[in-house]
């Protein structure tokens, strides 16, 4: 096992927002990097932030947006804004970062952790935003963590015995790893964070001193957003970066 290891999701081609995090993550020096998926779909810059990925990450989920884009997803499951953007994706995403996206499954388990780009229900499409899919989230697996991306929102829940603890887990949030209650985690999304802060998401987990610590890092998201509109994606994508939201 790892004894320091950072995680990011949903990084949506925004290689601003991944630059940043990654000199962020540089910084701490894990020993690795995972990730949990989406890392086209939305954002501008597709193929930079496949191939990032690709050199640094020891493990990386395929999430709904890159198999929308391989085309193993039917894309009329997408909204519309997710659609024009899956659909320009398509049309530039080099053979580089597509023979990476498919090599992806969005379910993965490293050691006692079990990993999936939505959530253990259904990997792919379900969101845990509720107490209900957080249960079910526990319900089906058994490691003591089970860390889930897909909603852009951090996340921390704890359960035990049959309760539930926890919610949102904004800049500098701690939870505790280890022994006691089991874990879900959502790191929050780097490129399209919707937790009402626009800084890019990323979470350290430490095996050592058993703590999980959740970080953000602002970026220069008007570069971003220039980028966007540049490519003609649509303008919404580009103002919700503004926001958080
Ligand atoms: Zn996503």
């Amino acid at each position: 096992m790892p004894s320091r290891v950072a995680v990011i999701s949903d990084v949506h081609g925004n290689w601003h927002a991944l630059q940043s995090v990654l000199a962020a993550i540089e910084a701490e020096q894990p020993d690795e990097l995972w990730c949990l998926g989406d890392l086209v779909g939305y954002g501008p810059r597709p193929n930079p932030c496949c191939v990032a990925v690709r050199e640094r990450a020891a493990l990386c989920l395929a999430g709904n947006h890159d198999l929308g884009v391989l085309g193993q997803l039917d894309l009329e499951e997408f909204a519309p804004d997710a659609i024009a953007s899956a659909v320009w994706t398509r049309g530039v995403i080099s053979d580089e970062a597509r023979s990476f996206l498919e090599s992806l499954s969005p379910t993965a388990r490293r050691d006692r952790v079990q990993l999936f780009h939505a959530s253990p229900r259904d990997p792919v499409w379900d969101y845990v935003l509720s107490a209900e899919a957080a249960e079910a989230a526990f319900e089906l697996t058994e490691d003591p963590l089970v860390l889930v991306g897909h909603s852009h929102v951090p996340l921390a829940l704890a359960e035990e015995n049959g309760t539930l603890a926890g919610g949102l887990a904004p800049e500098g949030t701690e939870a505790e790893l280890g022994a006691g209650p089991r874990l879900l985690l959502n790191p929050g999304s780097v490129g399209q964070p919707r937790d009402g802060d626009p800084r890019a998401a990323w979470l350290l987990l430490d095996f050592g001193s058993w703590r999980a610590s959740f970080r953000r890092v602002a970026y220069p998201v008007e570069r971003t957003q220039e980028e966007i509109r540049e490519r003609g994606l649509p303008d919404a994508l580009a103002e919700r970066l503004g926001r958080g939201v």
